[in-house]
C-alpha cells in the first residue's frame, strides 16, 4: 500500500480510501487477469468480441447500483488484476501530484468521453454511409496500426464491424497505459484515475 496516498486528497476533496484498498489484491478473485487476456486474444478470433467491452463497462455500473457499493473495483476486476501481475511490487518513482489533485481524473474522464463519442458518432457515419468503416486498431484515439489477423472471417455489416474495432482498440488503449503506469509507479495507480471509478465514486457521492 502507498503511504503517500493515506495522507492525499484529490482537489475535490475526496479521499482516496477507497483507491487505497485497490492497492491491494486482497478481495480480487484470483485468476480474473485471464479474462484480459482472453478478451484480447479473442480479438484475433473474430473481431466481433470487441463488443464485449461494452459488458465490460456497464458491469461495474449494474453492480454498482445493486450493492451501492464499488464491488466491481474491489472484487471482479480484471484488468486491476492484470495489473496486480505485471505491476511494480513495489515503488519504484515518486506519485506525481496530478494523480491527487484531480487533473489526470479529469483529463482521463475528458480523453474517454469524447473517445466514446468518437466510436458512437463514427459508427452511426458508417451505419448511413456517410464515411468507410475503419477496420483496423487504432491506438488512442490518433495512432493507426493495422487490421488484426482474423481465425474466422467475420461477417457483419461495417458498421458492426467498426464499432468493434473502436471498442477494441479504446480498450487496447487503455491497458496499454494502465499497464505502462503499473511499471512506472505502483500495479494499481491505475485506479487512482481510471473513468470507470471516477464516475463511480461520483455516483457513490450523489447517493449519500
Ligand atoms: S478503478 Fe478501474 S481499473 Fe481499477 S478496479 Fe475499478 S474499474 Fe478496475
Amino acid at each position: 500500500m502507498h503511504t503517500l496516498l493515506h495522507a492525499q486528497s484529490f482537489g475535490n476533496g475526496e479521499r482516496l480510501e477507497m483507491d487505497i484498498k485497490q492497492n491491494s489484491s486482497r478481495g480480487l478473485l484470483p485468476g480474473l487477469f485471464l479474462i484480459t487476456l482472453l478478451y484480447f486474444s479473442l480479438g484475433f478470433v473474430s473481431i466481433l468480441f470487441g463488443l464485449l467491452a461494452v459488458f465490460c463497462m456497464a458491469t461495474p455500473f449494474i453492480l454498482l447500483s445493486r450493492y451501492k457499493k464499488k464491488v466491481w473495483c474491489s472484487t471482479y476486476c480484471p484488468r486491476a488484476s492484470l495489473l496486480m501481475q505485471v505491476g511494480a511490487k513495489t515503488r519504484t518513482r515518486a506519485i506525481g501530484h496530478q494523480f491527487y489533485d484531480g487533473t489526470l481524473k479529469k483529463a482521463m474522464l475528458w480523453y474517454f468521453g469524447i473517445n466514446l463519442l468518437f466510436i458512437t458518432g463514427s459508427s452511426i457515419q458508417v451505419a448511413i454511409g456517410n464515411m468507410p468503416s475503419m477496420e483496423f486498431i487504432r491506438l488512442f484515439i490518433v495512432i493507426p496500426l493495422v487490421p488484426l489477423p482474423q481465425l474466422i472471417t467475420p461477417e457483419a455489416p461495417p458498421a458492426l464491424l467498426h464499432l468493434s474495432y473502436r471498442l477494441y482498440s479504446m480498450m487496447l488503449s487503455s491497458t496499454i497505459l494502465g499497464i505502462v503506469l503499473s511499471r512506472i509507479y505502483r500495479q494499481r495507480i491505475w485506479c487512482a484515475i481510471c473513468p470507470v471509478g471516477t464516475v463511480s465514486n461520483a455516483l457513490l457521492k450523489r447517493q449519500r
